[in-house]
C-alpha cells in the first residue's frame, strides 16, 4: 500500500516513520526541496495545485491524506474523484475558513468566543460595539502559529489591525479569559469507530505552541470527547482530528480544529500505546484503531528557531528527541522533545529541564 501526503514537513515525516513498521510506502507532494519527509518518501516537487503532479499522486497512491490543510478546495475534490481521500474534502473546507469553522461549532451546540465576520474597517468598527475589548482580528484563511492575527486593545488599534489584513476577509473574536488551553485528539475509522486520546494541556507564547502535557483522567475529558464526537460524526470524518479548546473554569469554548495530526499530540509517540500518527494511518486504511491509553506521565516541548545540543538533551533522564531535518529559521519549529516516565517526580524534573533547553534555543 502506498499513502500519498499533501505536504512533506515534519507531520508527514512522523506519519511515514509510523507507517514503515506497517509495511507502508509514502509519496509526498510539497513545493520545498528541503521538506523533512522528502528523504523518507518518494517526493513530487511542486505546487499543491499542479495538475500533472496531482494526477501522478492520484495514480500512485492508494489513499491520499494531508499534513497541510490549506490546499485549495478544488485539489481535494480532484483527488477525491480519482482515489480515496481522507479526511474528507468537506472537513478541509470548514477547517480552512475561520468563519465557516466558528459557524460550524455553533451549529453543533459548541460554545465559542463571540465573533463577527469582517470585510472592511467599517465592519470592524461596527462589530466592536458588540464584541468589546480586548479582541483579536484574524484572517479567515491561511493563518497558523498566530500569523495573520492582530490584538485589539482599544479603538485606536482598529485601522492598523485592518490594514495588516491587506484586504483579506477576516473575523474578529472576543478575547477569552481562559484558565488554560486544552486540545483533544481523536481518530475515527470509516466504520464510525472512534478512539479518544487523553486531553493535552497546552502552553502557547506569541501564538506558538511551546509545551503540551498529557492530562490523564482530567475533569474536562468527558465534555471534550462529547464535543469532538459531534464534530467527527457531522463531518463523517475519517482519520485523526485535533480540537483546540479554551477552558474557562469547566465550560469549554472551541477555538479551532485541525483536520490532521497535531503538534499538541506529539507526546503520543512515546506517551501512548498507539501514537496519533499510527492511528491516523490505521483509520485511513480501515484497520482497527489502536489503544490510546497513556503510558505514565508524558509531555512534549517544541524547539523553535534553534536546537539544543543532542548529547545534553539526551542526557536528561526519560527524554526523547525528534529532529525534523529542517534548516533553522526564525520562529520555525525544528524539533520537539518528549519526556515519558511512570514517576511523577521524574516527570516534573525532566519537563523542567527540557523546557529550560528549549527556552535557551528559542529565537522568537
Ligand atoms: P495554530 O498554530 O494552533 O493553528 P493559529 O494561527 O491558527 O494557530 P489560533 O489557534 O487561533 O491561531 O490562536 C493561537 C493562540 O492565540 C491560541 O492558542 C491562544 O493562545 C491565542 N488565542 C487565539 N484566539 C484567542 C481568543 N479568542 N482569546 C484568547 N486567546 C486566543
Ligand atoms: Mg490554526
Ligand atoms: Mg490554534
Amino acid at each position: 500500500m502506498k499513502v500519498g501526503i499533501l505536504g512533506g514537513g515534519q507531520l508527514a515525516r512522523m506519519i511515514a516513520l509510523a507507517g514503515y513498521p506497517l509495511g507502508l510506502k509514502f509519496i509526498v507532494l510539497d513545493p520545498d526541496t528541503n521538506a523533512g519527509a522528502g528523504g523518507l518518501s518518494e517526493h513530487l516537487l511542486g505546487a499543491y495545485d499542479d495538475p500533472a503532479l496531482l494526477a501522478e499522486l492520484a495514480e500512485k497512491a492508494d489513499v491520499v491524506t494531508y499534513e497541510f490543510e490549506n490546499v485549495p478546495a478544488h485539489v481535494a475534490e480532484f483527488l477525491s474523484s480519482h482515489t480515496l481521500v481522507y479526511p474528507p474534502a468537506g472537513a478541509l473546507a470548514v477547517a480552512q475558513d475561520r468563519l465557516l469553522e466558528k459557524n460550524f461549532f455553533r451549529e453543533l451546540g459548541i460554545g465559542t468566543a463571540p465573533f463577527a465576520a469582517i470585510d472592511s474597517l467599517t465592519d470592524l468598527q461596527a462589530a466592536m460595539a458588540d464584541i468589546g475589548y480586548p479582541a483579536i482580528l484574524k484572517s479567515r484563511r491561511m493563518g497558523y502559529d498566530g500569523k495573520g492575527q492582530a490584538v485589539l486593545r482599544s479603538e485606536a488599534d482598529l485601522a492598523a489591525a485592518w490594514d495588516s489584513m491587506q484586504g483579506a476577509a477576516a473575523i474578529v473574536e472576543g478575547f477569552v479569559n481562559f484558565s488554560r488551553e486544552i486540545s483533544i485528539i481523536a481518530a475515527r475509522s470509516p466504520s464510525g469507530e472512534i478512539a479518544y486520546y487523553p486531553i493535552s494541556e497546552n502552553q502557547h507564547r506569541g501564538g506558538i505552541l511551546r509545551i503540551a502535557e498529557c492530562r490523564d483522567k482530567d475533569p474536562s475529558q468527558t465534555l471534550a470527547e462529547d464535543y469532538v464526537r459531534r464534530l467527527l460524526e457531522k463531518l463523517d470524518y475519517v482519520g485523526v482530528v485535533a480540537l483546540e479548546l479554551f477552558d474557562t473554569g469547566g465550560a469549554l469554548l472551541a477555538n479551532e480544529f485541525a483536520p490532521r495530526v497535531h503538534n499538541s499530540g506529539h507526546w503520543t509517540i512515546e506517551g501512548s500505546e498507539t501514537s496519533q500518527f499510527e492511528n491516523h494511518l490505521r483509520a485511513i486504511l480501515n484497520l482497527p484503531l489502536g489503544s490510546t491509553a497513556p503510558r505514565g506521565y508524558a509531555a512534549m516541548v517544541n524547539f523553535i528557531g534553534g536546537l539544543a545540543d543532542n548529547a545534553e538533551l539526551l542526557g536528561i533522564a526519560n527524554a526523547h528527541l525528534h529532529l525534523y531535518d529542517k534548516a533553522p529559521r526564525k520562529g520555525r519549529k525544528v524539533a520537539h522533545a518528549t519526556i515519558r516516565t511512570d514517576s511523577e517526580a521524574a516527570y516534573l524534573a525532566g519537563l523542567q529541564q527540557l523546557a529550560h533547553l528549549a527556552a535557551a534555543a528559542d529565537d522568537s
